[in-house]
């Protein structure tokens, strides 16, 4: 007999194939056979029972190694052999679908508001996977992911998705990484690029979230999303990494009521330049000129801090007045534009080092940035595009999600 799992994790699928009956199921090893996977694939590996067996159950059949049945909210299973009754129990956890899993955010948070909002975000690199990745685990019930690019090996260093993720569309595969951390949510993708001839498209997802995290990673794609958020009347948060990764900025924009990016760029053009390239594609786009331009990209841990600025921001906008715990937090991230400084270089190259102790401004601290609505903005000074309707091709991809709703 081969060695068996010390530990074996049971699907829903699996248990609810055993609530109509006895089960034969296959079990595949993990971790060199530390752990045993039981997925509802047919085989002769376990047999799940639909109900605890009597006291005098014996094995009539040949083939398990393992029998387990359904116990409260769990699994329980144990070694059996041929003839003999229930043996040593395995330690086992049954893989709960859908609201499982957001149960306990929504006992954090005392709702299950984040369940009925719908984000949209558009760029899928470092940052945009890593707040992805946290509004899922916050239990943000519908995704729009957009990105028109593949993994490749030199954004794994980065990115929430790593080496077996190469090659697959970042939509994808970030579809993935939501539904594992939070398997009742609805995730509709696209692999277009945020450009002229895609602003329909982009239009219908702006239009169809509660809010916009706008995640690319250059001023034309950011300045399209920003015109169209105006438009629609949908919040936006968008964030930018010097370079370097040396710090970064992150602004909140909520049309009629604060700056826009357009704003930003008119009023900061230095701070709105200096944004990090990160890849030999982002270089060839700033240079158009004969000016040799390189990569320069920043280590994760510089970028996660503006990522995650940018997550809680979202929960804030999404969340402030349907769950406390975010309440006074609105309050604090009042300002428009949140600056992050990771190291003293460039512009922060003269700031005191954080271990003297100093009042002014140091590394590794948020300061809110004050800046006003520019009256002479060209976006949000006059609106230049008609608001649409919920888009029927948006609704069709959440139509065409093979996977059964949840419960
Ligand atoms: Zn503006």
């Amino acid at each position: 007999m081969p060695e068996l799992p010390r530990h074996v994790t049971v699907t829903a699928a699996a248990l609810a194939l055993a609530a109509r009956g006895p089960a034969r199921l296959a079990l595949t090893p993990r971790d060199l056979g530390d752990l045993g996977v039981v997925d509802g694939a047919p085989g002769t590996d376990v047999l799940l029972l639909p109900a605890p067996p009597g006291f005098d159950w014996r094995l009539d059949d040949p083939g398990p190694s393992l029998v387990g049945w359904p116990e409260g909210d769990g699994v329980r299973v144990h070694r059996v052999a041929p003839g003999g009754p229930p043996g040593e129990r395995v330690g086992a956890t049954a893989l709960l679908a859908g609201s499982a899993a957001s149960a306990r955010v929504q006992g954090v948070l005392g709702t299950d508001a984040a369940a009925r909002k719908t984000v949209a975000v558009l760029g899928l690199g470092s940052g945009g996977s890593f707040i992805t990745r946290e509004l899922a685990k916050a239990g943000v019930g519908r995704f729009l992911l957009l990105d028109h690019d593949r993994l490749e090996p030199g954004n794994v260093s980065r990115h929430e998705c790593g080496l077996g993720d190469v090659g697959r569309l970042k939509v994808n595969a970030m579809r993935d990484v939501v539904l594992a951390h939070h398997p009742a949510a609805r995730v509709a993708t696209s692999d277009l690029r945020v450009e002229g001839g895609t602003l329909d498209a982009v239009r219908a997802f702006v239009a169809e979230a509660d809010l916009v995290i706008c995640a690319t990673d250059n001023r034309e794609s950011r300045l399209l999303v920003n015109g169209l958020c105006l438009a629609a009347d949908v919040p936006m948060i968008l964030g930018g990494v010097h370079r370097r990764a040396y710090g970064g900025l992150v602004q909140r924009v909520i049309p009629g009521l604060t700056p826009c990016y357009q704003c930003f760029v008119q009023a900061l053009p230095e701070s709105a330049a200096d944004n990090e390239i990160s890849s030999a594609t982002s270089a060839a786009r700033v240079s158009y000129t004969d000016r040799e331009v390189a990569p320069q990209p920043g280590l994760s841990t510089d970028i996660v801090p503006i990522a995650l600025m940018m997550a809680k921001l979202a929960l804030v906008e999404l969340l402030t007045g349907e769950a406390e715990v975010f309440d006074s937090l609105a309050a604090d991230l009042a300002a428009p534009i949140h600056q992050w400084i990771n190291r003293r270089e460039f512009a922060h190259a003269g700031l005191a080092p954080l271990g003297n102790g100093v009042d002014g401004q140091t590394v590794l601290r948020w300061y809110g940035v004050l800046l006003n609505r520019l009256p002479d903005c060209a976006a949000c000074g006059k609106p230049q595009w008609q608001e649409g309707d919920a888009d029927p091709e948006v609704e069709a991809l959440f139509a065409a999600d093979p996977r059964p709703p949840s419960g």
